[in-house]
């Protein structure tokens, strides 16, 4: 999507410190981060959160947790435990609307959260 910062990184057209990639997600560090390790997953075809996904789209999130395990032992934070978060809408915290699931980890993370 052409005015999309998620679809401009997995483009190239905006740099990004890239931690993984393969044909259906990046994973880049967080611009932002809340956490000493904070990655996010990104599926490389737009779409905007779970809720407009159609029967296949669904696959990917299973995909995502599997390079989230990954990412986890890569990044050391298997052992004592990190966060998967993924915002959908206004109420949840949104605010790039190109699906993308959060890995938080490096710290005591805190429940529930704001
Ligand atoms: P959301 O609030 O939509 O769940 O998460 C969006 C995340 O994207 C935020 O944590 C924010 O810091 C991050 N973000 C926004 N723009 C950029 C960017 O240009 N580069 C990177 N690496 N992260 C970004
Ligand atoms: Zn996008």
């Amino acid at each position: 999507m052409q005015d999309c910062i998620f679809c401009k990184i997995i483009k190239g057209e905006i740099p990004c410190s890239k931690v993984y990639e393969d044909d259906k997600v990046l994973a880049f560090n967080d611009i932002n981060p809340q956490a000493p390790v904070h990655v996010l997953i990104v599926p490389k075809t737009h779409v905007q959160s779970i809720m407009d996904m159609n029967n296949d789209e669904y696959q990917i999130v299973s995909h995502v947790f599997k390079v989230a395990s990954k990412i986890a032992k890569d990044m050391k934070v298997d052992e004592k435990g990190f966060r998967i978060v993924n915002n959908i809408g206004e109420d949840g915290g949104q605010t790039v609307p190109h699906v993308h699931f959060h890995l938080l980890g490096g710290r005591s993370l805190q429940w529930p959260p704001g």
